[in-house]
């Protein structure tokens, strides 16, 4: 069966990824996590100072840019990918609030973007991935076979990443953890490089009322017609 690229684009928290994991499993597809890699661009701005008093100093970034090697390796246990920096395990440091109160800015630099889309172009090369993003259908795979546009309201996106973090024991609140959704949708869809758009060849999924089962069985009927299955 011929092989397609599958771009899934939209806002912060709406479930992309847990779709994306589940189609790319379901058909035997790579699956790519893109806000993962500015999220260990941003992991490692922090751990090395390139963060501090409260800003980036992108000169230094700029330099160490060709440093931060970002790569997937398939965890046999979950049989899902996890995101390494550097050769190191950063799955659940990129999760953290503190990194989700940084990427955004840090995904409007213009050589970040370049030096990653690149990546992702490359890891892409043999079709037959599932991307999950902002710019995938737009600008990473323009010509993808099959582009989605995942959407729901703030305050369901907000609720959903509370009681993911929650699971995995972090201590946050309803209101910070919607902040930062609201933010971090303003300043991906306002950015100069790349913004948050659909894509006009896009299919809009509103997600707001569905289970994750009835989102990914919706998914495998619109790769199915992709493919013409
Ligand atoms: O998907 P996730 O919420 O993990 O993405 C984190 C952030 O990375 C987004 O809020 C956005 O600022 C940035 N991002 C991006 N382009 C992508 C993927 C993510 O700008 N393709």
């Amino acid at each position: 069966m011929k092989k397609i690229v599958i771009a899934i684009d939209g806002f912060s928290s709406c479930g992309k990824s847990t779709m994306a994991k589940d189609l790319a499993k379901e058909i035997g597809y790579t699956y790519i996590d893109t806000g993962a890699m500015y999220r260990a661009v941003t992991l490692y701005s922090l751990e090395n100072g390139i963060i501090a008093d409260n800003k980036i100093d992108g000169e230094r970034l700029k330099s160490e840019i060709d440093k931060i090697k970002i790569g997937f390796k398939n965890n046999p246990n979950t049989g899902k990918p996890e995101t390494y920096l550097n050769e190191i395990n950063v799955e659940t440091e990129i999760r953290k609030m503190e990194v989700a109160n940084w990427v955004s800015p840090i995904a409007t630099i213009g050589f970040v973007r370049h030096a990653l889309v690149a990546l992702q172009q490359k890891m892409g090369k043999e079709k037959g991935i599932v991307m999950d993003g902002r710019d995938i259908g737009t600008v990473v795979f323009p010509n993808a076979e099959l582009k989605i546009f995942v959407t729901a309201s703030p305050e369901i996106r907000a609720q959903r990443r509370v009681d993911e973090l929650k699971s995995k024991g972090e201590k946050v609140s309803f209101e910070e953890v919607l902040e930062n959704v609201k933010t971090r949708d303003h300043i991906d869809s306002t950015r100069k490089e790349s913004p948050l758009k659909q894509a006009p060849d896009a299919i809009v999924l509103d997600n707001s009322e569905m289970t994750i089962a009835e989102q990914k069985a919706w998914l495998l009927v619109q790769y199915k017609k992709a493919v013409g299955e």
